[in-house]
């Protein structure tokens, strides 16, 4: 990927939190962006905003063909979009687990075999999957959501070594706690109701998490982690 013009980028999720701070920073440092949402609103200033919903494929390929038919390639994708399931593992169903995984690891999955042959073909590209430090350490309560994301991290490592020979790179991003919009968005285990025998140990934890993502870093700074990949000074490591 050349490191002298501006990029051509998707990021997955750019309605809130961790997303739209990516969209709108390098928007502002001239790279031409395109935002994702399931239900895009109003035009944010500064990058477009397309519909995607990560879970459905013919989302994800008129999204990614969108883009190419209006810039002709992508130099780099940011795989975003997600969100947090919570409750215990035992009462968690499968339906509910398949959702995560259909959002946070399928989603990223979806998006890349979308935009890989394009990447091939200009032996050039930048995948940035935002993983989570709940993808290098199992999380209490948090159990699917972890899960899911240290899917991503298999997947990460494993397509970074399939496709660098088309000079494509694959690198991720393990936050820790941020503020943004997921404690609000966090999803509940429906089963985990009032006779729960987790219910206070699930309580208790929820509030610690949610307690720590509210005093969490800004979105910006998980932002400005992109655009240091994005501009080439430090890819193809696991980067927290
Ligand atoms: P937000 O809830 O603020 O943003 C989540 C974004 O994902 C929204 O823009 C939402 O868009 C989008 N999204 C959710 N489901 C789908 C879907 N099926 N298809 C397409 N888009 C979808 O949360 P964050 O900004 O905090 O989270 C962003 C990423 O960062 C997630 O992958 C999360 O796991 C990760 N992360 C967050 C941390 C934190 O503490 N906040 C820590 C570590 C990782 P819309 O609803 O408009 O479709």
């Amino acid at each position: 990927m050349s490191t002298n013009r501006a990029k051509i980028v998707l990021v997955t999720g750019a309605s809130s939190g961790i997303g739209r701070a990516c969209a709108e920073l390098l928007s502002a440092q001239g790279h031409t962006v395109y935002g994702t949402s399931r239900k895009p609103a109003q035009a944010p200033a500064g990058f477009r905003m397309l519909e995607l919903d990560v879970t459905r494929d013919d989302s994800v390929q008129a999204a990614v063909a969108t883009v190419l038919a209006e810039q002709g390639r992508l130099d780099a994708v940011v795989n975003n979009a997600g969100y947090a399931l919570a409750g215990p593992l035992e009462e968690t169903s499968i339906e509910e687990a398949r959702h995560q995984f259909d959002t946070n690891f399928f989603g990223v999955l979806r998006v890349c075999q979308a935009v890989l042959p394009s990447m091939r073909t200009h032996r050039s590209g930048l995948i940035i999957n935002v993983s989570s430090l709940g993808g290098v350490a199992g999380l209490p309560f948090q159990g699917l959501y972890s899960a899911s994301k240290f899917a991503l991290e298999g997947l990460t490592e494993s397509l970074r070594l399939e496709v660098a020979s088309f000079g494509i790179q694959v690198t991720s991003l393990q936050p820790g706690d941020v503020y943004t919009p997921i404690t609000e968005n966090r999803v509940r285990v429906r089963q985990s109701g009032p006779d729960s025998p987790y219910r206070s140990a699930f309580a208790t934890a929820l509030g610690i998490i949610e307690k720590e993502e509210r005093a969490g870093a800004p979105a910006g700074l998980v932002a400005r982690h992109v655009l240091t990949l994005l501009e080439r000074k430090q890819v193809g490591v696991r980067y927290t």
